[in-house]
């Protein structure tokens, strides 16, 4: 996510890139490795879950029979643009890994949040081919599902869902901005019942703050087919496998890959896409600014290209961008796709860190996950550090050191004051302003004092490490810091002390 609060940096030089404008939305979708043994018995030719493959860059497309084990959603559904709806059926499948076992369960039900002004209303579930009762808690944020008998350890369990989302009708500045709806696109973020968090048997009902990103999940795989009436396109977390069309309307199937949230649009606005290292990045843009839709398209081609050499490779064949013309955020991640704010698309002078930022996203708080509540610091300060990254990249070193004196500058007007807080607050510890100029720049000033201390070498070598030590995991600080101890074969953990624990 990003939010702004200070002048950031003004990019002057602009990048050359081969960009096509396409009306052609036929993603390339790589071929499937051929599988040599799936595991678990009932994992034959016919499970859906082998489709999951679709949505992986050609790299990656085993990491799904490794992770066979990560809930399974398959939502059926009818997108209404002008009656602002979303009417879909939804099968999670999933395995009770909570350690314990659990007499009910608990759905998340993000569109009842006051924040997103939308609502989710359940209409019908059932347990394992068993009807139950849904009681809504949390002012309907949460539903709660009493099953019928307990779900042991490790037991499967399928849960059906008969649900509508409808979306606000009029979007402001005092919602959150993303559960949207304009005369050129809807959008459905989180926007299905999505399957609370259980750790050792405790449940995380919180609900969320909104100053800040509000999903915390686990990797899933999801396979959602879409029905849209002709003349719009569906955006989309994941790959489209299949479209049927009748005079009125398009059925599309997409299947995720391994994502942790799934983000739905369907928009009549314009795109502009390009082909790197193997994944097609797609930017759906307003008000006819083809301009700013190819400049956002060089910012995260060369973005995407960078973060795959330096980090490791995106492991998806798509990386879609929309934009939303409601809320207060700049920008924000979802599963690969980000939204940005249309009031700060190519009018900003930080339009290129914006893009930057939201696409180093994928990586941090998407590949690699946190709570993004708890410990928000975790994504957001090596999502900020990719700006540097890429600044160094793309504009030089010396552009690189500004930004990181304007981050310091920043988080000045509150350093060593009462509202100074240690990294790891939780974004209630924090107002609107004070959350960005610990949790981004300070964050950002803790990476690069940690890349100062290692030097140049190690500091590359820790970034790769992280990366491929922790993908599709949730992880806390510490993660970070092991891989940088590591790469250096030093001990970095009085840096840690100081500015993640403030001690
Ligand atoms: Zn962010």
């Amino acid at each position: 996510m990003n939010r702004s609060l200070s002048i950031q940096l003004l990019w002057i030089t602009t990048i050359a890139l081969i960009l096509s404008a396409c009306g052609n939305n036929t993603a390339t979708v790589a071929n499937p490795s051929p599988v040599a043994q799936l595991k678990g018995a009932e994992t034959t030719a016919t499970d859906p879950r082998d489709d999951q493959r679709l949505a992986m860059h050609e790299s990656a497309v085993s990491d799904i029979d490794t992770h066979r084990d990560v809930p399974f959603y398959q939502i059926s559904g009818t997108i209404n643009p002008k009656g602002l709806t979303w009417q879909a059926h939804q099968t999670v499948t999933f395995i009770n890994q909570s350690g314990t076992a659990l007499d009910r369960l608990y759905f998340r039900l993000y569109p009842n949040l006051a924040d997103m002004g939308g609502a989710l209303t359940i209409s019908a579930a059932r347990v394992n081919d068993t009807a139950v009762t849904v009681q809504y808690e949390s002012d309907n944020y949460i539903a709660r599902i009493d099953v019928p008998a307990p779900i042991a350890t490790d037991a499967t369990t399928t849960v059906t869902l008969d649900f509508v989302t409808t979306v606000p009708k009029k979007g402001g500045k005092d919602l959150f901005g993303t559960l949207y709806f304009d005369k050129h696109s809807i959008s459905l973020p989180s926007a299905y019942p999505l399957l609370a968090n259980n750790k050792g048997g405790t449940w995380d009902l919180a609900i969320p703050n909104s100053n800040g990103d509000l999903v915390t999940s686990p990797e899933a795989m999801y396979d959602v087919t879409t029905t849209i009436p002709n003349g719009y396109t569906l955006v989309s977390t994941g790959t489209a496998t299949a479209t049927t069309k009748t005079d009125a309307t398009q059925t599309i199937r997409v299947v995720s890959g391994l994502q942790r949230d799934f983000m739905l649009s369907a928009t009549n606005n314009p795109h502009v896409s390009a082909v790197v290292d193997g994944t097609t990045i797609s930017m759906y843009y307003p008000n006819d600014d083809v301009d700013g839709a190819n400049l956002a398209l060089g910012y995260a081609s060369t973005a995407l290209h960078l973060f795959n050499t330096t980090i490791g490779q995106y492991p998806f064949n798509e990386l879609d961008m929309v934009t939303s013309n409601s809320g207060s955020f700049e920008g924000i991640e979802y599963p690969g796709i980000v939204m940005y704010s249309q009031d700060y698309f190519n009018t900003q002078s930080d339009f290129e860190d914006l893009v930057v930022h939201e696409v180093g996203h994928q990586w941090f708080y998407n590949v690699i996950g946190n709570d993004v509540q708890q410990h928000a610091w975790v994504d957001e300060s090596m999502t900020t550090y990719t700006q540097v990254l890429y600044a160094d990249s793309v504009h030089g070193t010396e552009t690189g050191r500004k930004a990181i004196q304007m981050f310091s500058s920043d988080y000045d007007q509150i350093r060593d004051s009462s509202d100074d807080r240690k990294l790891d607050s939780p974004i209630d510890a924090f107002d609107e302003d004070t959350y960005s100029l610990i949790s981004y720049y300070k964050g950002a000033l803790y990476i690069d004092a940690i890349r100062s201390q290692i030097g140049e070498q190690a500091f590359a070598q820790a970034l790769k490490t992280y990366y491929a030590n922790n993908r599709y995991a949730i992880v806390d600080g510490t993660a970070f810091l092991a891989a940088a101890q590591s790469a250096c074969n030093c001990d970095i953990q009085p840096l840690y002390n100081q500015w993640v624990l403030g001690e």
